[in-house]
Order: C-alpha cells, then sequence, then structure tokens
C-alpha cells in the first residue's frame, strides 16, 4: 500500500525547497516550519491574491498591528480563561498529550469539544497509556495555548504572543474610525504572524505553533447591514453543508447566495459577500470547486455573542480541514475592550432614516445615534490554504510527464517562468542573461538555470510547477539580425509543447498569458 498522499507531498515540499523544518540542527520542537524560496513565494502570492480581494478592489483599509500584546488585552478578549486545549500528563515519563487527540486515534471517533470530565470517563474506560513509555495518564485539565512573555527587563509586565491578529484591528478600531472620517461601514485587514503554542503539533502545516493569518474585520451599523455589491453576485452558487436538521445530517448542497440567505443559513448579505470572495479567492488559488464547502455552524454550536458562522472546508489527504471562519461577532470584542479598558467604544453616526428637509426651509440637521459598532470577521489560515495549494496542484508521475510535478495557476506559482540557454558557450549565454535582466526590470519574478541537458532543466521546472520555460538555441544567435528580431521557444508547462516567439515580445506575452492562466499551448 502506498503512503498516505501527505507523507509523499511533504517529503517533495522539503527536497523540492517549498519548506523547510525549522531548527533543524537541533532538536526541533515540532510545529515550526520555515518557507524555502519557492514556497515562500507561492505564500506571498496567496497573500497577494488575497490582498487584491479582500482589500485592493473593495477599497479596504490594511493595517500592521504588534505581535506582542501586555496580558489585559487577552483577559478582555478571553483568551486568558478560554484559549486552552483538554491536556492530560504522563505520571512516570512526565510528556504532555491532548486527551481528544489520544481518545480520537483510539476509538476514531471525534471527542473535540468535551469537557475533562468525560475526557477522563473516555481514557479510563478505553484503557488509554501514555504513547511514549506505556505509563499512567493523569487527569485532564486544561491547558493555555498563548506563548507567554514579559514586557521590559524587570518581567513585571506579562504579556503574551497574539493568538491571533484580529485584536490589533480592535485595538486601533477608535483612532482608525476618525482619521476615515467617522463613517460605518469600516472595514480593516490584515495579514500576519499569529501563536499557538499547541500540545502536539501534528499533521505538518495544519497544527502548528507558528503560523499566518489573513484576517478582515468588517465594522457596521446593525441596523444598516446591506452589502454594497451584494445584488450584483447575489445570484452566484456555492456549495454549503447545512446544519443537521435535529439528529438528521443533512448533505452537501449547491445554493445561490440570496437562497441560502433567505434560508436562514447566513445572517447577513455581508457574511453572504465575504463568502463570495473567498470563493473567487480558492478558485483563483487553483482548489476545485468540489473540493471545498461552507459549513455552516449550528446555532447551538455558537458562541453565546455570535449570530452566524460559517467555515470554509477543504476536503485534503487529511480528510476535511478547516481553513477559514467567517463570524459574526456582533458588538463582543469592541464591547469587551471597552469595559476592560475602561473607554468608550461607542461611535456617533447618522442613524438611517434621515428626515427629509420640507421645501423652503433649511435642511434639518440629521439624526444621529450612538452605538458600538457590529462586526462581520472573516478569517483565514494562509498555511492551511497553502497546503491545500500544493495537494490541488500535485499530479503523480504518469499524469502528462514521467515526473511528479505540480500545475499551480500561473498566478500563484513561485516564478512565473525558467530562462534557459541551450548551450553556455558561443554567446548563447549572454543572450539569455540580457532576456533576464529585461524581465526581472518588468517585474516578472524569473529564474535562471545554464547546467545540464535542455530536458533535465524542464522536469526541474515542472517539479516546481513553473508555468513557462524559456530557450535560447542557436537560431536565436543566426537570426540576431532578422527583421523583427529574434526569436526563442517558450514551453508550455502542463502541455510541454512549443511556441516561437519573438525576444522583444517575452515580457508583455508572459504577463497576457499569466494573467489569462494559459498553461498549454493547444
Ligand atoms: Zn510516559
Amino acid at each position: 500500500m502506498s503512503p498516505p498522499l501527505h507523507e509523499r507531498l511533504m517529503e517533495l515540499a522539503i527536497s523540492r525547497g517549498f519548506l523547510l523544518p525549522s531548527a533543524e540542527i537541533y532538536q526541533a520542537p515540532g510545529g515550526f516550519y520555515d518557507y524555502g524560496p519557492a514556497g515562500a513565494a507561492i505564500k506571498r502570492h496567496i497573500q497577494e491574491r488575497w490582498r487584491q480581494l479582500f482589500i485592493t478592489e473593495p477599497g479596504f483599509l490594511e493595517i500592521e498591528s504588534c505581535t506582542v500584546l501586555p496580558q489585559p488585552v487577552l483577559v478582555a478578549s478571553g483568551h486568558v480563561e478560554h484559549f486552552a486545549d483538554p491536556v492530560c500528563e504522563c505520571t512516570k515519563c512526565k510528556q504532555r498529550f491532548r486527551a481528544d487527540h489520544l481518545l480520537e486515534q483510539k476509538t476514531m471517533q471525534s471527542w473535540a469539544g468535551k469537557q475533562p470530565v468525560e475526557l477522563n470517563e473516555g481514557l479510563l474506560a478505553n484503557q488509554i497509556k501514555c504513547p511514549a513509555c506505556k505509563g499512567d495518564l493523569g487527569v485532564v485539565g486544561w491547558a493555555n495555548l498563548m506563548f507567554p512573555t514579559s514586557i521590559g527587563a524587570g518581567g513585571d509586565n506579562p504579556a503574551y504572543l497574539r493568538p491571533e491578529t484580529a485584536q490589533g484591528i480592535f485595538l486601533d478600531f477608535k483612532r482608525l474610525f476618525v482619521q476615515q472620517g467617522s463613517k460605518l461601514p469600516l472595514a480593516v485587514g490584515q495579514i500576519g504572524r499569529s501563536y499557538r503554542n499547541e500540545v502536539s503539533p501534528r499533521q505538518g502545516l495544519i497544527r502548528q505553533r507558528e503560523f499566518t493569518q489573513m484576517e478582515l474585520e468588517y465594522f457596521f451599523n446593525p441596523a444598516q447591514d446591506k452589502m454594497d455589491g451584494f445584488e450584483k453576485i447575489k445570484g452566484e452558487t456555492v456549495r454549503i453543508l447545512p446544519p443537521a436538521d435535529g439528529d438528521t445530517p443533512l448533505a452537501e448542497q449547491d445554493i445561490r447566495l440570496a437562497d441560502a440567505l433567505q434560508q436562514g443559513y447566513f445572517p447577513n448579505e455581508i457574511l453572504a459577500y465575504m463568502i463570495h470572495l473567498e470563493d473567487r479567492l480558492y478558485a483563483s488559488l487553483g482548489i476545485p470547486k468540489n473540493k471545498y464547502r461552507f459549513r455552516v455552524m449550528p446555532r447551538d454550536e455558537l458562541p453565546h455573542y455570535s449570530k452566524g458562522n460559517v467555515d470554509l472546508e477543504v476536503q485534503t489527504s487529511y480528510g476535511w480541514i478547516e481553513t477559514s471562519g467567517i463570524a459574526y461577532r456582533t458588538d463582543f470584542d469592541l464591547s469587551q475592550h471597552a469595559k476592560h479598558s475602561k473607554k468608550d467604544m461607542n461611535v456617533t453616526v447618522v442613524a438611517e432614516s434621515a428626515a427629509a428637509s420640507e421645501p423652503g426651509k433649511p435642511a434639518p440637521a440629521p439624526p444621529t445615534t450612538r452605538l458600538v459598532p457590529h462586526v462581520v470577521e472573516p478569517s483565514m489560515g494562509v498555511d492551511r490554504t497553502f497546503w491545500c495549494v500544493l495537494e490541488s496542484a500535485y499530479r503523480p508521475a504518469g499524469e502528462g510527464k514521467e515526473w511528479e510535478w505540480f500545475a499551480f495557476p500561473p498566478a500563484v506559482a513561485p516564478y512565473v517562468a525558467g530562462v534557459f540557454p541551450l548551450m553556455r558557450k558561443d554567446g548563447l549565454e549572454e543572450i539569455a542573461q540580457e532576456l533576464l535582466t529585461a524581465l526581472r526590470a518588468a517585474g516578472l519574478e524569473v529564474y535562471y538555470a545554464s547546467s545540464g541537458s535542455i530536458g533535465k532543466r524542464y522536469a526541474r521546472a515542472d517539479e516546481i510547477g513553473v508555468p513557462y520555460g524559456i530557450t535560447i538555441d542557436y537560431e536565436t544567435k543566426e537570426k540576431a539580425n532578422e527583421p523583427g528580431g529574434p526569436t526563442v521557444t517558450v514551453r508550455f508547462r502542463d502541455d510541454g509543447a512549443q511556441e516561437r516567439v519573438k525576444i522583444s515580445e517575452v515580457p508583455v506575452l508572459l504577463a497576457k498569458w499569466a494573467k489569462a492562466g494559459k498553461v498549454r499551448k493547444g
């Protein structure tokens, strides 16, 4: 039996420079990965796609807030009390384990969300011992997942590495609101690192201790929860997994956004619009539409302050994994910070029904209202999304090529092209270098390879999913003085077919093809 796909993919990811195990030359703790050159480029491209859809196109704001937060912030947010996993310690070797994970491995059922008492009973009933030394396991308790630190030399000012990027946006909200003209809605996003001190990191990039998030907070007046642009996209279809009807699980269904909204699966147009954006994002990353779904969380699973939550789940070789959550968090976060900081988080905005002015009289000042804004928050994990992109693009040997390769969309691929002189002599390398310089000056991410057979260089390019290979050959040199200039061959990754084009046109053509997602000649 062949090993699961994720094992093979992790080997490839490391050998081909997508990922590097962090601090590998020491006894590295698990749950940390570095991104190698090809991986860092792909990750950056995923972030750029998100930025384009969630910030640039709608004209929202992007900030970059600090990753170290003073303790009171995380007391207010609830993380100090509630951001914890159920853990038990071996009485013999003192190693600690996730009680729910031990039970899942033994019983093949989900134990997520169970209380320590139930987990204790489960461990006893299933006679589970320490996986490391077979010793007896101690009582299950909660372990907080934040990385503690302290600010200043004295160490008496406790702080944490942030467990999510969202808090920075809530803390900055009041100033941003005023700077932006005291108007709602106001949408602020950020991309950045967050930390979660997992008890037992597993599943590669899926459960890491340091990871990157892309989060947006859409602040709005709850009396005005219409979304600009929703009319245009309300007919689009997404795949949802509705909550169970009592004890009866319901099947996935493809449903129009407007219908899902009408049937109460989504609390408002804003959340529906965020689903549309995530759907567009995943399509552009090359994740097939039948591999992901939006799971509507049942009401009894929602936190008390939430009025709706929809998770984006992707089918991978690990099973279904959650890569994003979109939550209608009401005014919970800002109200918590108001309570704990003693700062007023109310804002003054124009009320919905401004009275019309009567003829001949000056227009009355529009009525205003004071409120703590509500928020819809789409929150996405970059590393998990990266993994889904990798799995979606993977092609085993025999699928079009004799080697394993990656079919990334050009917008995501680590490089748009490789530049290859057929030989290193006879002046071909000089022409290739000139082209390389021109392409890089045009802002295209390209790489250079001049040694080995041309077939091997094409194969190496396929192995990291580079969509185009440009070869400078003897014809390029011999016809350098032809009218219209010399030509080169461009090889398309997916079908390996080649096309002869003018060297002067390469930068424009590459940009055009990449934008159109053209990856084969035919
Ligand atoms: Zn043990």
